[in-house]
Protein backbone atom coordinates (compact mmCIF):
# COMPACT_ATOMS: atom_id res chain seq x y z
CA UNK A 1 0.00 0.00 0.00
CA UNK A 2 1.02 3.45 -0.55
CA UNK A 3 2.18 6.57 1.75
CA UNK A 4 -0.97 7.87 0.93
CA UNK A 5 -3.14 5.34 1.16
CA UNK A 6 -1.28 4.80 4.69
CA UNK A 7 -1.99 8.25 5.93
CA UNK A 8 -5.70 8.20 4.84
CA UNK A 9 -6.55 5.04 6.89
CA UNK A 10 -4.67 7.11 9.93
CA UNK A 11 -7.36 10.11 9.42
CA UNK A 12 -10.53 8.78 7.93
CA UNK A 13 -13.15 7.04 9.82
CA UNK A 14 -12.79 3.61 7.97
CA UNK A 15 -14.07 0.75 10.20
CA UNK A 16 -11.40 -0.77 12.07
CA UNK A 17 -11.17 -3.40 15.02
CA UNK A 18 -8.69 -5.24 17.13
CA UNK A 19 -8.55 -8.84 16.00
CA UNK A 20 -6.43 -11.61 17.50
CA UNK A 21 -4.66 -14.59 16.32
CA UNK A 22 -6.45 -17.61 17.11
CA UNK A 23 -4.87 -20.56 14.59
CA UNK A 24 -1.90 -20.39 12.44
CA UNK A 25 -0.59 -23.10 10.61
CA UNK A 26 1.68 -23.45 8.06
CA UNK A 27 1.12 -24.57 4.24
CA UNK A 28 3.48 -26.00 2.15
CA UNK A 29 6.49 -23.66 2.25
CA UNK A 30 5.36 -20.77 1.80
CA UNK A 31 2.32 -19.57 2.72
CA UNK A 32 0.27 -19.26 6.41
CA UNK A 33 -3.07 -19.98 7.12
CA UNK A 34 -4.19 -17.94 9.41
CA UNK A 35 -7.41 -17.09 11.26
CA UNK A 36 -8.72 -13.77 13.69
CA UNK A 37 -10.89 -13.76 16.11
CA UNK A 38 -13.52 -11.08 16.08
CA UNK A 39 -13.55 -8.47 19.04
CA UNK A 40 -17.29 -8.88 20.51
CA UNK A 41 -18.20 -5.50 19.13
CA UNK A 42 -17.69 -6.71 15.39
CA UNK A 43 -19.75 -9.94 14.33
CA UNK A 44 -19.32 -11.66 10.96
CA UNK A 45 -19.90 -12.84 8.57
CA UNK A 46 -17.95 -11.11 6.26
CA UNK A 47 -19.13 -10.39 2.57
CA UNK A 48 -17.69 -12.78 -0.20
CA UNK A 49 -15.16 -11.15 -1.72
CA UNK A 50 -13.73 -8.86 1.36
CA UNK A 51 -10.54 -7.99 2.25
CA UNK A 52 -8.98 -6.72 5.10
CA UNK A 53 -6.03 -3.99 6.06
CA UNK A 54 -3.93 -4.95 9.28
CA UNK A 55 -1.25 -2.92 10.51
CA UNK A 56 1.30 -5.28 10.61
CA UNK A 57 4.24 -4.50 13.17
CA UNK A 58 1.77 -1.91 14.91
CA UNK A 59 1.96 0.33 11.58
CA UNK A 60 2.67 -1.19 8.69
CA UNK A 61 -0.58 -1.59 6.35
CA UNK A 62 -0.97 -4.63 4.19
CA UNK A 63 -3.90 -5.92 2.24
CA UNK A 64 -5.03 -9.76 2.89
CA UNK A 65 -8.25 -11.21 1.10
CA UNK A 66 -10.77 -13.33 3.48
CA UNK A 67 -10.71 -16.76 2.71
CA UNK A 68 -13.09 -17.59 5.42
CA UNK A 69 -15.68 -15.97 7.60
CA UNK A 70 -18.10 -16.53 10.27
CA UNK A 71 -19.83 -14.75 12.78
CA UNK A 72 -17.26 -15.06 15.06
CA UNK A 73 -13.86 -15.34 13.07
CA UNK A 74 -12.23 -14.94 9.51
CA UNK A 75 -9.19 -16.69 7.76
CA UNK A 76 -6.35 -15.53 5.22
CA UNK A 77 -3.53 -17.38 3.56
CA UNK A 78 -0.65 -15.15 3.58
CA UNK A 79 1.98 -15.54 1.09
CA UNK A 80 5.85 -15.31 2.86
CA UNK A 81 7.47 -16.05 -0.36
CA UNK A 82 8.76 -12.64 -1.01
CA UNK A 83 9.99 -12.39 2.41
CA UNK A 84 8.49 -8.92 3.11
CA UNK A 85 7.42 -6.93 6.60
CA UNK A 86 3.61 -8.30 6.20
CA UNK A 87 4.88 -11.97 5.45
CA UNK A 88 7.38 -12.19 8.41
CA UNK A 89 4.75 -10.68 10.30
CA UNK A 90 1.95 -13.40 10.06
CA UNK A 91 4.72 -16.06 9.60
CA UNK A 92 6.35 -15.63 12.73
CA UNK A 93 3.03 -14.05 14.66
CA UNK A 94 1.65 -16.77 17.50
CA UNK A 95 -2.03 -17.37 18.61
CA UNK A 96 -2.94 -14.66 20.62
CA UNK A 97 -1.40 -11.71 18.88
CA UNK A 98 -3.45 -9.24 18.71
CA UNK A 99 -3.16 -6.27 15.60
CA UNK A 100 -5.22 -3.67 14.54
CA UNK A 101 -7.47 -4.44 11.20
CA UNK A 102 -9.33 -2.05 8.82
CA UNK A 103 -12.10 -2.95 6.69
CA UNK A 104 -13.81 -5.74 5.96
CA UNK A 105 -13.57 -4.12 2.23
CA UNK A 106 -15.59 -5.63 -0.21
CA UNK A 107 -14.65 -4.55 -4.20
CA UNK A 108 -14.60 -8.68 -5.82
CA UNK A 109 -18.31 -9.26 -5.61
CA UNK A 110 -19.22 -12.85 -6.60
CA UNK A 111 -21.89 -12.27 -9.58
CA UNK A 112 -25.10 -14.12 -8.92
CA UNK A 113 -28.07 -14.97 -11.44
CA UNK A 114 -25.97 -14.97 -14.74
CA UNK A 115 -26.29 -17.97 -15.62
CA UNK A 116 -23.03 -18.72 -16.61
CA UNK A 117 -20.64 -21.13 -16.26
CA UNK A 118 -17.96 -19.91 -13.54
CA UNK A 119 -14.01 -20.59 -13.87
CA UNK A 120 -11.30 -19.08 -11.13
CA UNK A 121 -8.35 -18.41 -12.09
CA UNK A 122 -5.37 -18.29 -9.05
CA UNK A 123 -1.78 -18.38 -8.29
CA UNK A 124 -0.74 -19.12 -4.65
CA UNK A 125 -2.97 -17.04 -2.22
CA UNK A 126 -5.03 -15.87 -4.60
CA UNK A 127 -7.03 -18.67 -3.94
CA UNK A 128 -8.13 -16.99 -1.05
CA UNK A 129 -11.90 -15.30 -1.95
CA UNK A 130 -12.48 -18.38 -4.11
CA UNK A 131 -13.18 -20.82 -1.31
CA UNK A 132 -15.97 -19.20 -0.91
CA UNK A 133 -17.24 -18.22 -4.16
CA UNK A 134 -16.72 -22.02 -5.24
CA UNK A 135 -19.41 -22.68 -2.42
CA UNK A 136 -21.77 -20.12 -4.33
CA UNK A 137 -21.66 -21.62 -7.70
CA UNK A 138 -22.42 -24.78 -6.29
CA UNK A 139 -25.54 -23.76 -4.37
CA UNK A 140 -26.16 -21.50 -7.83
CA UNK A 141 -26.05 -25.02 -9.36
CA UNK A 142 -23.67 -23.85 -11.88
CA UNK A 143 -20.89 -25.84 -13.38
CA UNK A 144 -17.57 -24.48 -11.79
CA UNK A 145 -13.43 -24.98 -12.31
CA UNK A 146 -11.15 -23.67 -10.20
CA UNK A 147 -7.46 -23.84 -12.19
CA UNK A 148 -5.07 -23.41 -9.03
CA UNK A 149 -0.97 -22.36 -9.59
CA UNK A 150 1.25 -23.52 -6.92
CA UNK A 151 4.93 -24.57 -7.43
CA UNK A 152 5.13 -27.74 -5.82
CA UNK A 153 2.20 -30.32 -4.47
CA UNK A 154 2.99 -29.68 -1.13
CA UNK A 155 1.79 -25.59 -1.90
CA UNK A 156 -1.64 -26.32 -2.98
CA UNK A 157 -3.07 -24.16 -0.55
CA UNK A 158 -7.03 -25.46 0.73
CA UNK A 159 -6.29 -28.76 -1.17
CA UNK A 160 -8.53 -31.43 0.87
CA UNK A 161 -11.47 -28.61 0.84
CA UNK A 162 -11.34 -28.57 -2.86
CA UNK A 163 -11.01 -32.27 -3.61
CA UNK A 164 -14.18 -32.59 -1.08
CA UNK A 165 -15.99 -30.13 -2.47
CA UNK A 166 -15.17 -32.04 -6.32
CA UNK A 167 -16.20 -35.59 -5.11
CA UNK A 168 -19.01 -34.24 -3.25
CA UNK A 169 -20.28 -31.75 -6.43
CA UNK A 170 -19.68 -33.69 -9.76
CA UNK A 171 -20.02 -30.28 -11.91
CA UNK A 172 -17.07 -28.32 -9.93
CA UNK A 173 -13.70 -29.27 -10.86
CA UNK A 174 -10.30 -28.83 -8.89
CA UNK A 175 -7.42 -28.67 -11.24
CA UNK A 176 -4.15 -27.71 -9.18
CA UNK A 177 -1.19 -26.29 -11.84
CA UNK A 178 2.34 -27.53 -10.84
CA UNK A 179 4.96 -25.28 -12.39
CA UNK A 180 7.89 -27.06 -10.31
CA UNK A 181 6.54 -30.58 -9.97
CA UNK A 182 8.44 -33.28 -8.56
CA UNK A 183 8.51 -36.41 -11.11
CA UNK A 184 5.67 -38.23 -8.72
CA UNK A 185 2.95 -35.70 -9.46
CA UNK A 186 0.66 -37.07 -12.28
CA UNK A 187 -1.32 -33.87 -12.22
CA UNK A 188 -1.38 -30.62 -14.36
CA UNK A 189 1.94 -28.60 -14.75
CA UNK A 190 2.73 -25.65 -16.39
CA UNK A 191 0.62 -22.35 -15.47
CA UNK A 192 -3.06 -21.38 -15.46
CA UNK A 193 -2.84 -19.71 -18.45
CA UNK A 194 -2.03 -22.90 -20.36
CA UNK A 195 -6.22 -23.84 -19.81
CA UNK A 196 -7.52 -20.55 -21.46
CA UNK A 197 -5.98 -21.53 -24.96
CA UNK A 198 -7.19 -25.15 -24.67
CA UNK A 199 -10.70 -24.14 -24.02
CA UNK A 200 -11.43 -21.02 -25.74
CA UNK A 201 -15.02 -21.80 -26.15
CA UNK A 202 -15.52 -22.50 -22.14
CA UNK A 203 -14.09 -19.70 -21.15
CA UNK A 204 -16.14 -17.38 -23.98
CA UNK A 205 -19.26 -18.71 -22.36
CA UNK A 206 -18.18 -18.31 -18.72
CA UNK A 207 -17.95 -15.53 -15.86
CA UNK A 208 -14.00 -15.54 -15.25
CA UNK A 209 -12.68 -14.37 -11.62
CA UNK A 210 -8.94 -13.99 -11.50
CA UNK A 211 -7.32 -13.54 -7.98
CA UNK A 212 -2.98 -13.13 -7.72
CA UNK A 213 -0.46 -11.10 -8.10
CA UNK A 214 0.04 -8.60 -11.34
CA UNK A 215 1.93 -10.21 -13.36
CA UNK A 216 -0.16 -13.29 -13.26
CA UNK A 217 -3.66 -11.15 -13.27
CA UNK A 218 -2.05 -9.83 -16.57
CA UNK A 219 -0.89 -13.06 -17.96
CA UNK A 220 -4.07 -14.84 -17.53
CA UNK A 221 -5.72 -11.09 -18.91
CA UNK A 222 -3.68 -11.20 -21.67
CA UNK A 223 -4.71 -14.79 -22.86
CA UNK A 224 -8.32 -14.12 -22.03
CA UNK A 225 -7.78 -11.24 -24.60
CA UNK A 226 -6.87 -13.63 -27.34
CA UNK A 227 -9.59 -15.73 -26.98
CA UNK A 228 -12.06 -12.93 -27.30
CA UNK A 229 -13.69 -13.52 -23.85
CA UNK A 230 -16.08 -10.30 -23.42
CA UNK A 231 -14.93 -8.11 -20.56
CA UNK A 232 -18.06 -7.67 -19.30
CA UNK A 233 -17.63 -11.50 -17.48
CA UNK A 234 -14.47 -10.98 -16.63
CA UNK A 235 -13.68 -10.18 -12.63
CA UNK A 236 -10.10 -9.07 -10.87
CA UNK A 237 -8.76 -9.02 -7.41
CA UNK A 238 -5.02 -7.46 -8.27
CA UNK A 239 -2.38 -7.86 -5.27
CA UNK A 240 -0.95 -5.03 -5.63
C1 LIG B 1 -6.83 -6.29 -2.39
C2 LIG B 1 -5.57 -7.07 -2.07
C3 LIG B 1 -5.67 -8.34 -1.51
C4 LIG B 1 -4.52 -9.07 -1.22
N1 LIG B 1 -4.66 -10.31 -0.68
C5 LIG B 1 -3.55 -11.03 -0.37
C6 LIG B 1 -3.68 -12.35 0.18
O1 LIG B 1 -4.78 -12.86 0.40
N2 LIG B 1 -2.54 -13.02 0.48
C7 LIG B 1 -1.29 -12.48 0.25
O2 LIG B 1 -0.30 -13.14 0.54
N3 LIG B 1 -1.14 -11.25 -0.29
C8 LIG B 1 -2.23 -10.51 -0.58
N4 LIG B 1 -2.10 -9.26 -1.10
C9 LIG B 1 -0.74 -8.71 -1.23
C10 LIG B 1 -0.30 -8.18 0.15
O3 LIG B 1 -1.05 -7.03 0.53
C11 LIG B 1 1.17 -7.76 0.17
O4 LIG B 1 1.42 -6.80 -0.81
C12 LIG B 1 2.08 -8.92 -0.09
O5 LIG B 1 1.80 -9.96 0.81
C13 LIG B 1 3.53 -8.51 0.11
O6 LIG B 1 3.69 -7.80 1.31
P1 LIG B 1 4.96 -8.02 2.20
O7 LIG B 1 5.03 -6.94 3.22
O8 LIG B 1 5.00 -9.40 2.69
O9 LIG B 1 6.15 -7.84 1.14
P2 LIG B 1 6.75 -6.49 0.54
O10 LIG B 1 7.79 -5.98 1.48
O11 LIG B 1 5.67 -5.56 0.14
O12 LIG B 1 7.41 -7.10 -0.76
C14 LIG B 1 8.48 -8.06 -0.64
C15 LIG B 1 8.56 -8.88 -1.90
O13 LIG B 1 7.41 -9.73 -2.02
C16 LIG B 1 6.90 -9.69 -3.36
N5 LIG B 1 5.44 -9.88 -3.26
C17 LIG B 1 4.48 -8.95 -3.24
N6 LIG B 1 3.26 -9.52 -3.12
C18 LIG B 1 3.45 -10.84 -3.06
C19 LIG B 1 2.59 -11.96 -2.92
N7 LIG B 1 1.23 -11.85 -2.79
N8 LIG B 1 3.14 -13.19 -2.91
C20 LIG B 1 4.47 -13.34 -3.00
N9 LIG B 1 5.35 -12.33 -3.13
C21 LIG B 1 4.85 -11.09 -3.15
C22 LIG B 1 7.28 -8.32 -3.86
O14 LIG B 1 7.41 -8.35 -5.27
C23 LIG B 1 8.62 -8.06 -3.20
O15 LIG B 1 9.66 -8.58 -3.97
C24 LIG B 1 -3.23 -8.50 -1.43
C25 LIG B 1 -3.13 -7.22 -1.99
C26 LIG B 1 -4.28 -6.50 -2.29
C27 LIG B 1 -4.13 -5.13 -2.88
Amino acid sequence: MSLFSTIRHWFTEAPHFNGTIIATERIGSRIQKVTVGLPNTVSGPFNLGSYVVPYTWGCVPRAYSVAKTDARSFTLLVSFSGGGTGARFFRDAPVGTATKFYGPFDDFPYRYGTGRPKVFFATSTGVAPFRMMVDEAVKEGLPATLYLGSPKEGDISLRDEFERISQDYPLFTFVPVLSKADPSWSGATGYVTDFITKNPTTMRKSDIYICGVPPMTMGVLGALEKVQVPKKQIFVQKFG
